[in-house]
């Protein structure tokens, strides 16, 4: 208790501190709460204790655009920050939200935003289907947000896929699928398939070839130079292709070459988790994500099962430089791309068939 207490005078001292600093140098973005390394270590059984779990101001994008992550160290899905990030610009013409967090931390996050502006919710876009990002869309919705999405992550929130030793989700509450949405275009990469102008920015939600889902949408700030990149990138732990929500390892390639034309050396990204990151950070992932998948496929051409490949450590050489490489984290990655190289489903639905291992 004693420790808690502490750690949260600590908070509201940096926050203050942070907050001077960034209004007398006018320098954006400012970092008030870096995520944990780790490494991060859970017992058996360890369920996340959600009430544990605090939701606030981690980033200062501009002075209206802020981003709110929960806490380390807590939750085995994100031990670095729990939850998925939450952009939010605010200002006269209301609160825009990127994703909403955790279902079981809406309370927490709302009240976040409540530290800083009293402005009615107005917007919301998600970037992509999963809980940590979409979890507390029927909260959110039911403060006044308006949802949009890609058509396709609609589709997966309505009709859940199925996977191996996981429950089938319950059925959404319909307050909280999105209302509005636009579809990606082969044609046209990059382009938004919405623009918005409110609260002196002028926000594009990006529709972007199936990559980490076949969902994903990326958001572009254009005055305050940002764009929240979501998930098909990541430095903490191994990448992650949802396939079977239409992700793919050749899509996230395909999304990390289109942000190198999108952005510029001075665009700030911002991932779903981990650190901030501009353009050429996004290179040695793109070199780890072609060298392992061009390694798994020899490896599946010369007729190796799934355990000989996993068993072969194709991941070795970027343990030193990856946070969060757990055995899980390697083999999960190892496995998508075994998926991929050979016999890769189609996508139907924004979803694929995927073989259910436990
Ligand atoms: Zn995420």
């Amino acid at each position: 208790m004693m420790r808690a207490r502490w750690w949260m005078l600590c908070l509201a001292a940096v926050t203050t501190l942070s907050w001077d600093v960034s209004t007398q140098e006018g320098g954006f973005p400012v970092t008030l709460i870096a995520p944990g390394k780790g490494p991060f270590t859970f017992p058996p059984g360890y369920q996340t204790p959600w009430e544990k779990i605090e939701i606030a101001v981690i980033e200062k994008m501009s002075p209206n655009l802020f981003v709110l992550h929960g806490s380390q160290g807590l939750d085995p899905a994100h031990p670095d920050a729990s939850g998925g990030r939450v952009m939010v610009l605010f200002g006269p013409d209301g609160v825009l939200m990127v994703d909403t967090q955790n279902r079981q931390v809406a309370e927490k996050t709302l009240k976040a935003i409540r530290s800083f502006t009293d402005a009615p919710i107005k917007v919301l876009v998600n970037t992509h289907i999963h809980s940590d990002h979409t979890g507390a869309n029927a909260f959110f919705a039911k403060q006044g947000a308006l949802i949009f999405a890609q058509d396709n992550l609609r589709s997966e929130m309505v009709r859940p896929v199925r996977r191996a030793n996981v429950q089938a989700p319950p059925p959404p509450d319909p307050v909280g699928v999105p209302v509005v949405t636009y579809r990606y275009s082969a044609a046209a990469p990059g382009e938004p398939g919405v623009t918005l102008t409110m609260n002196g920015e002028t926000v594009d939600f990006i529709p972007m070839m199936p990559s980490h889902t076949a969902g994903d949408t990326i958001v572009r700030f254009r005055n305050a130079n940002v764009i929240y990149i979501e998930d098909f990138y990541r430095n903490f732990g191994y990448p992650f292709a949802d396939q079977a929500n239409g992700g793919s390892i050749k899509g996230m390639l395909d999304a990390v070459d289109l942000i190198q034309k999108l952005a510029d050396d001075k665009t700030t990204l911002v991932p779903g988790h981990g650190t901030l990151v501009s353009k050429r950070d996004l290179l040695p992932y793109r070199a780890m994500l072609v060298d392992v998948m061009a390694k798994v496929k020899r490896l599946r051409d010369q007729g190796k099962s799934l355990q000989e490949v996993l068993a072969a450590n194709l991941t070795a050489p970027y343990d030193a430089t990856t946070l969060g490489d757990t055995q899980q984290s390697k083999d999960r990655f190892i496995t998508e791309a075994y998926d991929e190289v050979k016999d890769f489903p189609p996508i139907v639905d924004g979803k694929r068939t995927m073989p259910l291992r436990p």
